[in-house]
């Protein structure tokens, strides 16, 4: 027999409530700040992004997930907000880090 146990994976449907309420929980933990760009939102435009897309692992829990606004997101897709070598926050991929001020 095998020990080892696959854990589950978790995937939402996106109209579900369950799913509003992780997209709410991180709102909650970020205090409604998008991790792309620093600014606050409002939660009815509050986005969650994948650390992990769910075709690489990642499955629909918090901690897969940072708050985004919508045109960081599409950013965040696109490539073109990267994440900070050096302090790990998210940084335009040309330019400086707002964080730590690494410059790219
Ligand atoms: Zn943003
Ligand atoms: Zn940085």
């Amino acid at each position: 027999m095998k020990s080892y146990q696959k854990l589950t994976r978790v995937k939402l449907n996106r109209n579900s409530k369950a799913w509003r309420d992780l997209v709410h929980d991180v709102y909650v933990r970020e205090s409604g700040i998008c991790q792309g760009c620093g600014k606050w939102l409002p939660e009815n435009e509050a986005a969650a992004h994948h650390i992990k897309t769910y075709g690489s692992g990642g499955s629909d829990v918090i901690e897969n997930l940072e708050l985004v606004d919508k045109f960081c997101h599409v950013k965040i897709d696109s490539g073109e907000l990267i994440k900070c070598i050096q302090c790990g926050g998210y940084v335009l991929r040309c330019g400086k880090c707002r964080n730590c001020g690494y410059q790219y």
